[in-house]
């Protein structure tokens, strides 16, 4: 199976549409002067399925926090996330839950990746040539935002992994927060043993990478241009051939 991952094209956008603004209704505070490592940090994750609404103490809780928050504080926060979120949620600090809320103006493409908040979005045709084509793994979210079209946002299953060989050296992680210490290597690939039954998702230990297969990126290129880059990433088994050895 051929992989991409995907970027915001810069190069000759096509179409206007952006969002102006935008939120989510729940968010975990960001977490100050972590007690392990020091770091006042909040990752980029969303899980715009996750509804908390009937959790009406929770929620208010998560509507109220503004800033980064103690340990105390987040963890405490975090673990009742945890306890109404289904199994295997990732829960670092600033992760946010609930539908994209805000403003959306001008002509949007097929699909677009919107960052922040780090999402992709489609057009309703898009969802419906997704879903078509019985793509996997596509959960769409009906945004909340004014103006613009009637966008839908894919929440993206969060799993996979890089593969061990394109990670120069042991990640450092705080065994406090579990933030990792690391830079994304300039050449990287997936591990195949490790990949989702899904045409879009997150990679688990790299979530700032979005990546499809070429059967979504062919049912949303049908629907013409998007101010996509795809760039194709390798899946290989866990044990490489010496000469991928560096
Ligand atoms: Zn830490």
């Amino acid at each position: 199976m051929t992989y991409y991952v995907i970027d915001r094209s810069h190069a000759w956008p096509r179409w206007s549409g952006e969002l102006t603004t935008s939120a989510r209704r729940w968010s975990l505070p960001g977490l100050r002067d972590c007690p392990g490592c020091g770091e006042t940090w909040a990752g980029l994750l969303a899980y715009p399925n996750v509804d908390l609404a009937p959790h009406t103490e929770l929620a208010a809780q998560l509507q109220a926090t503004g800033g980064p928050e103690d340990w105390a504080t987040y963890s405490h926060l975090r673990d009742q996330v945890r306890a109404v979120c289904p199994p295997g949620t990732c829960l670092m600090p600033g992760t946010e839950f609930g539908p994209l809320l805000g403003a959306a103006s001008g002509t949007w493409g097929p699909a677009t990746l919107v960052m922040p908040p780090w999402g992709v979005l489609l057009r309703e045709d898009a969802l419906a040539a997704v879903q078509a084509r019985g793509l996997r793994g596509i959960t769409p979210v009906r945004t909340e935002l004014v103006g613009g079209e009637q966008l839908v946002e894919l929440a993206l299953p969060l799993a996979g992994a890089l593969h061990p060989d394109s990670i120069p050296g042991p990640r450092r992680q705080c065994a406090v927060c579990e933030r990792e210490d690391w830079t994304l290597p300039e050449d990287y690939w997936l591990d195949e043993s490790s990949l989702p039954a899904a045409d879009a998702f997150r990679v688990a230990d790299a979530p700032t990478l979005v990546i499809v297969t070429e059967a979504f990126r062919r049912a949303v290129g049908a629907l013409g241009h998007s101010d996509i880059d795809y760039r194709r990433i390798d899946a290989l088994p866990p044990r490489r051939e010496a000469h991928h050895l560096h």
